[in-house]
């Protein structure tokens, strides 16, 4: 098992990209469903102030370490990440597995049509892979039932869940007991670019940590949430270092 620090309270694991999918195959092979989580500092930040947010992440059992804002906080910690292990990085190698073993993939979240895109893009990037179900991210209550049957009924080796956070994070653990996958992670708006609809920021932006300046570029209207940048690295430097380990 490796390492754990804490970050303004919150879990993270210290691994990297092998580290991370060493421990994904392991989840596919035993029992019950793991949940992998790929918090970003916004996600850190909005943890701090929802403790079933909080809670949700403390239970799953891989918490990757998604952002720069996460690898840079690591170092004001002095318990420097290795790497940033980006969630739709980690899901390409993920898939790039699954297809080689011949397992099974659910896509759960998105606009109508957008999974169904994902899908057929996914499977023709990773040949052998096998996409049980898609399923639109938007549902009442009531519904629920009927997805965890669609879900169940499809039976996948891995469920991403794409409802943004925390939406995803608490329908996992909500029904973690009932769902019959090997590992379920969230992936916020992997579904989205996987499918063409949303651009991921080109090399340039990703090599110097500017995603999030990408990504206002794409979608201005989410300045409010590129703040969350900023104070998050404020709070760490003011934050109790004292309890950044475990
Ligand atoms: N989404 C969804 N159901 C909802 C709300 C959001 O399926 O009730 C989807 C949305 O369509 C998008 C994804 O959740 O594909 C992630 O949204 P966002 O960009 O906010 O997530 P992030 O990547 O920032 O976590």
């Amino acid at each position: 098992m490796s390492d754990r620090i804490r970050i303004l309270g919150v879990p993270v694991d210290m691994v990297n990209y092998s580290e991370a999918l060493d421990r994904f195959k392991k989840f596919i092979e035993k029992d019950g469903v793991s949940l992998i989580v790929t918090p970003n500092s916004e996600i850190v930040v909005n943890a701090g102030k929802n403790p079933d947010l909080m809670n949700a992440i403390e239970q799953a059992e891989m918490v990757i370490p998604d952002g720069i804002g996460l690898v840079y906080a690591s170092k004001i910690l002095k318990h420097p990440l290795e790497e940033r292990v980006t969630g739709i990085d980690f899901l390409g190698k993920s898939l790039e597995y699954l297809a080689k073993s011949g397992k099974t993939v659910f896509l759960f979240g998105s606009k109508p049509g957008i999974a169904e895109k994902a899908a057929a893009k996914m499977e023709e990037v990773y040949p052998g892979l096998k996409i049980v179900g898609t399923r639109n991210g938007y549902f009442k209550p009531e519904e629920e039932e009927d997805i965890l049957a669609e879900i169940n009924n499809a039976d996948p080796d891995l469920l991403c869940v794409a409802l943004g956070s925390p939406k995803q994070e608490l329908f996992v653990l909500k029904y973690k007991d009932r769902l019959k996958a090997k590992a379920a992670i969230g992936v916020g708006g992997s579904l989205d670019v996987w499918s063409g609809d949303l651009k991921r920021a080109p090399e340039f932006y990703r090599k110097h940590g500017l995603e999030w300046l990408y990504r206002f570029i794409q979608e201005p209207s989410r300045y409010k949430r590129m703040a969350a940048l900023p104070l998050f690295m404020l709070k760490v430097v003011f934050s109790d270092k004292s309890q950044t380990k475990g």
